[in-house]
């Protein structure tokens, strides 16, 4: 039996696995995010004492981790994350490590990205090639599938820091991303509802103000990434999306920003089935991370 490992490296919790899919977990482990130190020694320990339990080596580790990260593979710092402003976790070689550590084949790439191909190969883009999977939560991030691969071009798509047009009259805050201020992040996270209300959002009621307004942002962020990437649905996740309500709202806007200009079965027909929730819920990143692993034996 062959085992791969899973690593969702998150900024507030990681979360380990091993196994082959949703319904063949054989362990896991989830442990705040502290230091680099005691968090990678953690989950080296983990997978290592898997292995020596079982007297089995695991066919590969994938990490789908925070960022920014280095992803150009035979670059000096490939599998590094790079600039991250979380304290002490700039340069720190998270691929390196656990691949030094375990000796199994370690492949790393963006949160977004695990959870999209998690999705993709277990959850609601089940079938499809081109994909965008999009995080509302703390921040905001996308991941961008593309041919059953996930996409970095550069560096990686960073969807969440796109600019959308803000009305200061009608949305006097201005945004509270570092870099941009108002930009998709800046403008519709987590924290920045919390900023305008005053209130975590999840204590919001469905029938706020602020919710229609996030949804006009959402919708404005989905009509750019429609058009640059095209892809055949998106998934919208995070803690801000479990506001079910957001998703009809989202919709209905996206196909009037779009305005008929794209005539595909998808925008004017299947909208519903178009910009969907994620089926895996809080396991999307680590599944999404056993997924990546799994490519490693296909590339
Ligand atoms: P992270 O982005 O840190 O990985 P989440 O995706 O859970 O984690 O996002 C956390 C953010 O989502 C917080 O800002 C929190 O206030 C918000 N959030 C969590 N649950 C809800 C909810 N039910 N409705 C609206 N916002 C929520
Ligand atoms: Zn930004």
């Amino acid at each position: 039996m062959t085992f791969f490992g899973g690593i969702e490296a998150g900024g507030t919790k990681f979360i380990c696995a091993i196994g082959n899919g949703p319904n063949e977990l054989v362990a896991q482990i989830r442990f705040p995010t502290t230091t680099p130190e005691e968090t990678l020694n953690q989950a080296t320990e983990f997978f290592i004492r898997f292995m020596e339990k079982t007297q089995t080596q695991l066919a590969g580790i994938g990490i789908a981790s925070f960022g920014p990260l280095d992803l150009i593979v035979g670059s000096p710092t490939y599998g590094y994350i790079t600039s991250t402003p979380k304290p002490g976790w700039a340069n720190v070689p998270i691929r390196d490590v656990l691949q030094t550590r375990t000796g199994c084949p370690v492949v790393i790439d963006t949160d977004v990205n695990g959870a999209a191909l998690g999705e993709g190969k277990w959850g609601a883009a089940q079938g499809l090639r081109d994909y965008v999977y999009l995080t509302i939560g703390t921040g905001v991030g996308g991941g961008l599938i593309v041919q059953n691969h996930p996409f970095h071009g550069m560096l990686h798509p960073e969807m969440g820091h796109i600019r959308l047009p803000r009305d200061p009259e009608k949305d006097p805050f201005p945004g509270n991303c570092p870099f941009h201020g108002d930009c998709f992040e800046g403008l519709t996270s987590g924290p920045a509802l919390m900023a305008r209300t005053g209130q975590k959002p999840e204590f919001l009621p469905p029938d706020h103000p602020i919710w229609e307004l996030e949804a006009e942002y959402i919708a404005l962020a989905l009509q750019s990434i429609i058009c640059i990437a095209s892809p055949q649905r998106i998934i919208l996740g995070g803690g801000v999306m479990q506001q079910s309500h957001l998703f009809p709202r989202i919709r209905t806007l996206t196909r009037r920003l779009l305005n008929e200009y794209i005539q595909t079965r998808e925008i004017l027909e299947e909208i519903e089935t178009y910009i969907v929730p994620p089926t895996l819920g809080d396991m999307a990143g680590v599944l999404g991370a056993i997924a990546l692993a799994q490519q490693i034996e296909s590339a």
